[in-house]
């Protein structure tokens, strides 16, 4: 059995979806398709251009000879209810950070076997060490579709981890991932803040996922306000009206932790917390929320809740007039004026 094939095999072993291995240098023209990206958003420019090295490994690891890439399905894990509208799925269930975790388990087991094999390897679970969607789709595991995102044939609600590795190596899988229908437009026209503006065109400056948890202590404009509607933390708009999602979740497992942690994540709650307790309870999981920018949890969950108002968030809102944070302050202000709400009562 070839080295390629013991690998493919343990992977499966090990209850890993897919795995392919690229060579090092078919990243490059991950280049090509991030110059066209910043040719088409030039306010971008500045946020494209950080990944950049992502088509070159070698680069920053002169060794690396192959990509080692596999796909984890989170879609089979039970969600609860009220979480749906505020978070992207992928972050309540995030195996990243998350060693009970079976995902994170079986990824462990198979690093370990690549260092079993002889190979060196570097992995990078937080922010990824290559373009991860590019290398998975050219490793054979199936397709990036017009909303950005990479789908098997069981939609896109996949983990990607990709392992550089000091020996040449390849393994290209095939796949049956139907292309897009040619006139779908459905994600486009489901992202709300129109950062998806055409098919692969997506402003990361504008998309929710940056918005909701970018560290910049500026308020954001009333429509920008209006257009993050209820999400907290990511957004999963463009994927869920998705018509190749379509029946793709299968609501079976239970993740670690998630039922616990689900009352913590209500906008109520978020308000209710000091900000020790936002770092004891949330920081860990969704790390995106900087530690220095805690203040973000605040502002999302008063923004939510102003969207989708209902009386029962009127102490909460008062109560965050009196925030450590200015900005929280002046955002709460904000909301209780938008509700209609004097802030004078408490
Ligand atoms: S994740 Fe949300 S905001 Fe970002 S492109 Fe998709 S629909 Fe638009
Ligand atoms: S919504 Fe339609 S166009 Fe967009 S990714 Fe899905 S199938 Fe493709």
């Amino acid at each position: 059995m070839s080295r390629e094939e013991q690998i493919r095999q343990k992977a499966r072993e090990l209850g890993i979806g897919k795995c392919g291995i690229i060579k090092a240098e078919a990243m490059s023209d991950y280049g090509d398709r991030l110059r066209e990206r910043m040719d088409r958003i030039p306010q971008g420019e500045a946020l494209y251009r950080r990944f950049m090295g992502f088509a070159d490994p070698r680069a920053s690891f002169p060794w690396a000879k192959s990509i080692i890439i596999t796909a984890c399905s989170y879609g089979h894990y039970h969600i609860p209810a009220a979480l749906l509208p505020h978070y992207g799925k992928y972050y309540l269930v995030d195996m990243r950070l998350n060693p009970a975790s079976p995902e994170a388990q079986s990824l462990r087991a198979f690093e370990a076997y690549l260092h079993e094999l002889g190979l060196r390897t570097a992995t990078e679970e937080k922010y990824g060490l290559t373009a991860l969607r590019w290398a998975a789709f050219k490793a054979g595991l199936g397709r990036i579709r017009r909303n950005n995102f990479f789908y098997t044939e069981e939609g896109s609600w996949f983990a990607l981890n990709a392992w550089i590795i000091d020996q040449e190596l390849e393994l290209i899988e095939t796949h049956q991932v139907r292309e897009c229908p040619s006139q779908c437009t459905c994600c486009i026209r489901s992202c709300p803040t129109r950062s998806l503006s055409a098919p692969y065109t997506m402003n990361m400056a504008t998309c929710i996922s940056r918005l909701s948890t970018s560290h910049e202590a500026l308020p954001y404009t009333d429509e920008v306000n209006r257009m993050m509607g209820t999400w907290l933390y990511g957004c999963d708009a463009c994927q869920n009206a998705c018509p190749m999602n379509k029946g793709t979740w299968e609501d079976r497992d239970r993740f670690p932790d998630l039922e616990a942690l689900a009352f913590w994540l209500l906008p109520e709650q978020i308000l209710s917390m000091d900000y020790g307790d936002i770092l004891r309870r949330l920081s860990g999981k969704f790390f995106y929320i900087q530690e220095e920018s805690l203040w973000r949890w605040k502002l999302n969950a008063i923004n939510a809740m102003v969207n989708a108002f209902q009386e029962a968030y009127i102490p909460f809102l008062h109560q965050a007039r009196e925030d450590r944070f200015r900005i929280v302050q002046e955002k709460a202000q904000w909301a209780l004026h938008t509700i209609g709400v004097s802030s004078e009562a408490s």
